[in-house]
């Protein structure tokens, strides 16, 4: 296994390698106010941001604040969201998550992770996604395509998202965090795909152990 140092230097490159090939974008939900990002990112679990966007369109003009998803029954506010996927799941997120900023937080979303982990249906990815892009708090979002990559870059040898995270800290200086997060999804969608990772148009090729898998 890689010593430390030679790890953080590795991923240094990966950084610099891939930073200039993908848009600065924070994120390519479409919202307005934090407490839209966090509907939307909870939305977005499974699904692509493009089809969350095509849902909140609506969905931002019918429901405006916690309140109002509150007042709505559930199968109202599934058939609304439904397109997104696992909509009955979602559903239960957004109610518990709005009945708690209104219970703890008067209606606003919080601006710390420790603040917003206690909202029912909030977990890390979805409250560093939201300290990132409404509040520009650092910190690493662990999806679906950052844990496949930082395993077949081996700067991890955790599966559990929670230690990924931390593993990635310690690689990554704290301005660049929340970036290079962006930028292992970004390689993830494009080219290192869960099924067949293109490894020949794949330019951290030479950095990459598992580049023959
Ligand atoms: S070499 Fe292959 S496995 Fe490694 S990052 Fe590139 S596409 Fe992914």
């Amino acid at each position: 296994m890689q010593g430390l140092k030679k790890k953080i230097e590795r991923a240094q490159v990966i950084f610099d390698t891939l930073d200039p090939l993908y848009t600065r974008e924070k994120t390519a939900l479409k919202y307005i106010t934090p407490f839209q990002l966090l509907i939307s990112t909870i939305l977005s679990a499974q699904c692509t941001d493009k089809q969350v966007n095509q849902v909140t369109q609506a969905l931002f003009e019918k429901y405006k604040g916690p309140g109002d998803y509150l007042k709505v029954p559930i199968s109202e506010l599934e058939e609304d969201i439904r397109p997104t996927g696992f909509f009955k799941n979602k559903t239960k997120s957004i109610k518990g998550c709005c009945q708690g900023l209104i219970d703890s937080y008067g209606g606003q979303v919080p601006s710390t992770m420790e603040e917003l982990l206690k909202l029912p249906g909030v977990g890390r990815k979805t409250a560093n996604c939201v300290l990132g892009a409404a509040f520009d708090v650092p910190g690493v979002v662990v999806d679906t395509h950052v844990k496949r990559l930082s395993l077949r870059l081996e700067l991890t040898q955790n599966k559990n998202p929670d230690r990924i995270e931390k593993d990635l800290e310690e690689l990554i200086p704290k301005e660049r965090w929340r970036r290079f997060s962006d930028l292992l999804i970004y390689h993830g969608r494009d080219v290192c795909k869960a099924r067949r990772p293109a490894h020949d148009r794949c330019v951290i090729f030479d950095l990459c152990p598992s580049n023959s898998i």
